[in-house]
């Protein structure tokens, strides 16, 4: 007798206890948000580098810069005509002879030629172009074919640039600057080169 009642208790101990313990499973998975799965991905991005077009001051960014060309120094010592920076650089050919045949605008001309001019020439007294409200631009007279001219002023100061229509690569641009009514520099630019008249 006492081994029967004894054996009846132990097995509502079990019984409770699987009870409880269906229960508790039960209440951990119903208040559990839902499982959050972590899936690994590998992104593959494929980033296209574009190869730089033309060359540029390696501080400020500016293409309004310049290397001695026709002597040693070519492609080789560069400064920039906007922020004084100087640096040592040789760029490779195609980027190089790439910089040197593009086409350039009238008032790109104008001011890389002001630039030119206060930087490596020292006239100071010319205005810096980047700083001044320019007026002026095309005056090619009706009907002329064959080449573009066009002028410009500032305070006193007049930047005239004539260049034939033709490849960008044989553009010669013929600029003339006065001040004050008096021509103080006259030259031409060609394949980024400066020639003084
Ligand atoms: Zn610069």
């Amino acid at each position: 007798m006492s081994s029967r009642r004894s054996f009846l208790k132990y097995a509502v101990v079990v019984v409770v206890s699987a009870v409880v313990t269906a229960a508790g499973t039960w209440g951990i998975a119903l208040s559990m948000p839902a499982k959050t799965v972590t899936v690994e991905k590998t992104v593959t991005t494929t980033v296209t580098v574009t190869p730089p077009t033309t060359i540029t001051c390696l501080t400020c960014g500016s293409t309004y810069v310049y290397t001695p060309i026709g002597t040693k120094s070519e492609n080789f010592e560069w400064t920039c005509l906007r922020c004084g920076y100087r640096w040592k650089k040789t760029y490779p050919e195609k980027l190089y002879t790439q910089w040197r045949e593009a086409y350039l605008t009238a008032d790109y001309v104008r001011d890389y030629t002001l630039l030119y001019l206060r930087e490596i020439k020292g006239m100071k007294s010319l205005p810096d172009p980047l700083k001044v409200e320019w007026t002026g631009g095309r005056t090619t007279p009706e009907g002329l074919i064959g080449s573009e001219t066009y002028a410009y002023k500032t305070n006193g100061v007049t930047v005239t640039i004539n260049y034939p229509v033709t490849l960008a690569k044989n553009i010669i641009y013929k600029i003339t600057i006065e001040s004050q009514g008096k021509t103080v520099w006259e030259g031409q630019l060609f394949q980024r080169q400066f020639t003084q008249k």
